[in-house]
């Protein structure tokens, strides 16, 4: 069965970086398997989560999101010991599956086996840094036997996307995939044929955004049906 989620990033234009905890109620009004926690910024790994939002998330399957940016602009950051220790120890409280890295942001990748923790590689855009483009992905997992990948499709369109859902399946440890709705009428109307593949790859389906709030109910139950 293929899990449904989504992430608290899909806020980004309504709710604040600082209000990390109204994002995490606002997905408890919905039915998802999983809630994905983005902490986009390095401050925000400072902000706790209130006790009724980790009594939601201990009903759900909780992944979390590294920090990509400084606290303030769009300059990426980087991940040393200190901010992983704190992803650990939020996941750790958090009982999360794994953490999602984008591994161009880490200082030294080797660092991680520091960590009793799971760790997942997220394919990263072209023109950022092509060691890490979907293409040399399963290249770079050898070389982590215990770290897993999250593809994000919307970070390797210059590929077909068949060419997408062939280099993915050579992947051992698939967690999960990102995905973004960008008319829910339509969706929920008639459905996307690219989205038929997810049901292919066993992976949670983390839909990182929709354009309006108001058919999420919809737009899940259509993505069930899509996965089912
Ligand atoms: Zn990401």
């Amino acid at each position: 069965m293929v899990n449904i989620g989504l992430s608290t990033g899909m806020f980004h234009k309504f709710y604040g970086d600082e209000e990390i905890n109204r994002r995490i109620s606002h997905i408890s009004r919905w039915d998802v398997d999983v809630v994905e926690i983005l902490f986009s910024r390095l401050f925000m790994l400072n902000i706790p989560i209130n006790p009724e939002n980790k009594e939601f998330l201990k009903k759900k399957k909780v992944t979390i999101h590294a920090p990509f940016f400084v606290n303030e602009g769009y300059t990426f950051c980087m991940l040393g010991h200190d901010e992983i220790k704190k992803l650990v120890s939020i996941g750790k409280d958090l009982n999360a599956e794994y953490i999602v890295i984008h591994p161009n942001q880490v200082t030294d990748l080797s660092i991680l086996s520091d960590y009793d923790f799971k760790f997942v590689f997220e394919n990263i855009k072209p023109k950022l840094t092509d060691t890490y483009f979907l293409e040399n992905m399963k290249g770079i997992l050898d070389k982590f036997p215990d770290v897993g990948f999250a593809l994000d499709p919307g970070h390797s369109k210059h590929l077909p996307m068949d060419e997408i859902i062939a280099l993915t399946k050579k992947i051992k440890d698939l967690r999960e995939v990102h995905c973004r709705i960008y008319d829910s009428k339509d969706f929920i109307a008639n459905g996307d044929k690219t989205h038929s593949y997810l049901k292919t790859l066993n992976a949670n389906v983390l839909i990182e955004g929709v354009e309006d709030f108001t058919h999420v109910h919809e737009v899940i139950k259509k993505m069930r049906e899509i996965v089912r």
